[in-house]
């Protein structure tokens, strides 16, 4: 029903008192305009003050969240904080206004708010369109595990009967429903290796991925699926934390004391346990490493609960089991690319890493013609305790890798050089590592003497936090931001058994130049060599052939999984068709 008169009478309406008041006054002020115009503004205004600044305040935190936490110490850039690959303002403008395929081919769908996680739709702004396309079979398949995530993700109906079911001992229930929980712990490159393991075995073998709320990953990584949370309820009942190799609970511990049958006589038909703990780390050994075995495959699929506790990319050894072999194939036609598309899938920074990343690259490496990054990773030892060292070796290694493979230019040893060669050219140098003094000395280098060709050579690195401290979320920050700073470099330069460098390579697609590990402090010749694949590298893969039921050599059984360049007995995928 429509009335007369407009909003302010149709106040005065449903507030009587109010009414009479005002017409008391309304005689009154007709005496003293000025008086009345006054306190009704006041009023006015003190309304609009209690109802509008909270809701305007809302509506702010609403959209920016709560302000960001620099993890750097950033100039603003030169020419203002615009960004300037797309000429926008600012991080806070609305992403959909950019040519360019926020949704990574199709690997990332439509519906999430961007404003509390920005760099899922500005992923692609910062790095170059891949030329890995992901296959259409991949994509369906995300859908599905994204349904299923939601289905019998944390809060629903299934969720709270599985968990039921784990405590009650009573007989096994497999459902649509069952799970894989990932325990988390290790540095941040493992931690993204291992989580993106976990998820493709999860989707491999049909179960919802979990994973461990107290390692701060909600505060590292926003949500990869919709409508559900990754993180396990505060409430699961189980004490995992307790859980170790020998637990009993341990599957390798299973077969090695006969409780589920031994690798040679284990009955399939047997009796499941509800949940079975998966002990996957670098140090695990022979009964643990059977999960890579097509029989304890077989036998775990009959298991509700799966807990995992891994720091490893273990992705090339599921390569290796016959009865995913054909689904592997389906979904990833390109080998080498499994990491680079889970990674793009299931990894967004959260907003204050990624203001601190865009910010950080806007500053100092947007402008430059070319941006290199150099990952250091010291593993080298002085005395028993000392990793981080200043090594000159190492140094040397890093110049001489760069300057060998024309990724730096050399410097000269004379001034007329320097004057003889001018170009308007900038190489950015992105370096990380955990102390200052590899890029305080190649500045120096290139700041003492100038490149032969004239090109400038300016070098930048974000944090130096000395030692590593992964129980602290804001050191945790500034690993994930780096590992994003070096994915958006055009070329890669790592260290050889780093994580870390294989994360930021599988980001971007970039194939790396690996620097090996030097023996008796001595630069290796060569110091670097360009790698085979983009695809990280399985530390401890196991070295036995199931099926033989011996030892046996695993880089040689099908082409696409190979011994990695810089750990000669780990595996790593490659794009290979032959032997
Ligand atoms: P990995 O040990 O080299 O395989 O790499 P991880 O990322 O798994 O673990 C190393 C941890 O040390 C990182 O997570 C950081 O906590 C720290 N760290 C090592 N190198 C760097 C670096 O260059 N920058 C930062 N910010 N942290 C680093």
């Amino acid at each position: 029903m429509e009335r007369s008169g407009g909003g302010a009478h149709s106040d005065e309406e449903r507030l009587p008192l109010q009414q009479g008041l005002e017409t008391e006054r309304a005689a009154a002020e007709a005496k003293q305009p000025r008086s009345r115009f006054g306190r009704a503004t006041v009023r006015a205004a003190l309304a609009v003050c209690f109802v509008a600044i909270p809701a305007v305040l809302l509506l702010q935190r609403w959209q920016a969240g709560s302000p960001p936490e620099w993890l750097f110490e950033i100039e603003p850039p030169a020419g203002g904080d615009r960004d300037i690959q797309d000429d926008l303002p600012d991080d806070m403008s609305p992403s959909q206004q950019i040519g360019y395929d926020k949704f990574l081919g199709g690997l990332l769908i439509e519906g999430f708010n961007e404003i509390s996680c920005r760099s899922r739709y500005q992923f692609a702004r910062y790095h170059k369109n891949s030329t890995r396309i992901p296959s259409s079979y991949l994509l369906e398949r995300l859908r599905r595990q994204e349904a299923l995530q939601k289905k019998c993700g944390p809060g629903t109906r299934s969720y709270m009967q599985a968990v039921q079911h784990l405590m009650s001992g009573q007989g096994i229930n497999m459902t649509d429903c069952n799970y894989l929980f990932l325990t988390i712990h290790a540095g941040l490159g493992n931690r993204m290796l291992e989580i993106a393991s976990a998820f493709l075995y999860a989707l491999l073998t049909n179960r919802i991925l979990l994973l461990d709320r107290y390692k701060e990953i909600g505060d590292l990584f926003c949500e990869p699926f919709p409508g559900t949370s990754w993180l396990i309820p505060a409430d699961f009942p189980l004490n995992y934390g307790e859980f170790t190799q020998s637990s009993p609970e341990s599957y390798g511990n299973m077969l090695q004391n006969k409780v589920v049958g031994g690798n040679t006589d284990r009955s399939l038909s047997g009796s499941r346990p509800p949940y079975v703990f998966l002990y996957l780390d670098g140090n695990y050994e022979f009964h643990d490493k059977l999960f890579f075995c097509e029989d304890d495959q077989q036998f775990l699929q009959g298991v509700p609960w799966l807990i995992m506790r891994t720091d490893m990319y273990f992705i090339p050894s599921l390569f290796l089991i016959p009865s995913y072999q054909d689904e592997l194939s389906r979904l990833f036609p390109e080998k080498d690319a499994v990491f680079h598309h889970l990674a793009r899938y299931l990894f967004h920074p959260t907003n204050s890493i990624w203001y601190s990343v865009t910010r950080y690259y806007r500053s100092y490496l947007a402008r430059a013609d070319k941006r290199v990054g150099i990952q250091i990773r010291i593993f080298e030892k002085e005395g028993i305790l000392q990793r981080n060292g200043k090594f000159p070796h190492v140094l040397q290694q890093i110049l001489s890798c760069a300057q060998k493979e024309k990724l730096l230019p050399e410097t000269s040893m004379t001034d007329d050089a320097a004057t003889a060669t001018e170009n308007n050219r900038t190489i950015a140098v992105l370096t990380t590592s955990l102390t200052s003094w590899y890029s305080d000395q190649i500045r120096e280098k290139y700041t003492e003497h100038r490149a032969v060709d004239g090109t400038r050579v300016e070098v930048y690195q974000p944090s130096h936090e000395e030692y590593q401290r992964s129980r602290n979320k804001k050191h945790n920050m500034k690993a994930v931001a780096e590992i994003y700073l070096l994915s958006m470099t055009d070329v890669l330069i790592t260290s050889g058994f780093s994580t870390f460098g294989y994360a930021a390579q599988g980001l971007s697609g970039l194939t790396p130049w690996i620097m090996f590990r030097s023996e008796n402090h001595v630069v290796p010749d060569p110091p670097c060599r360009r790698a085979m694949s983009i695809e990280p590298c399985f530390h401890q893969a196991p070295y036995y052939d199931c099926k033989a039921k011996r030892n046996g050599d695993l880089g040689k059984v099908v082409p696409f999984v190979r011994h990695c360049e810089d750990v000669s007995w780990g595996l790593k995928v490659v794009n290979q068709t032959q032997l």
